[in-house]
């Protein structure tokens, strides 16, 4: 019995109560509301399903997720767009000016294809 506690030992380096005390896993803290109106959070590992009920610790009443029980999409990340990513660097009247810059070149001729290009004259004094 020792010898085989030994090398197990051994093999891990340190027993495993040990390493997941270190080696935090991500967590969440969800936040249950009980009838009574008690406060309560409960630690979840990250990827954990939150239970949608739970003993409150005070009263022992069934309390409920105080964000109404859909952690799962709060955990999902908003998919940044493009569009997003584009409104980080500039602000819709810059945006605005950037457009009608590039229609005066476009329509000028000095940009794009040529289907897109004013007839000359025409729109140039306006
Ligand atoms: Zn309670």
């Amino acid at each position: 019995m020792a010898e085989r506690a030994l090398r197990g030992a051994r093999l891990g380096g340190q027993s495993f109560e040990d390493e997941r005390g270190v080696e935090m896993a991500p967590r969440q803290d969800v936040a249950y509301d009980c009838k009574s109106g008690h406060r309560f959070t409960i630690p979840f590992a990250d990827e954990a399903q939150v239970p949608t009920r739970w003993e409150c610790p005070r009263c022992g009443a069934v309390g409920h997720p105080v964000d109404g029980g859909q952690p799962e999409a709060k955990k999902e990340k908003p998919v940044r767009t493009h569009w997003d990513m584009l409104l980080e660097r500039r602000s819709i009247p810059e945006l605005e000016q950037i457009l009608s810059e590039r229609l005066e070149l476009l329509r000028g001729g000095v940009i794009g294809p040529a289907h897109l290009h004013r007839k000359s004259g025409r729109k140039q004094s306006a």
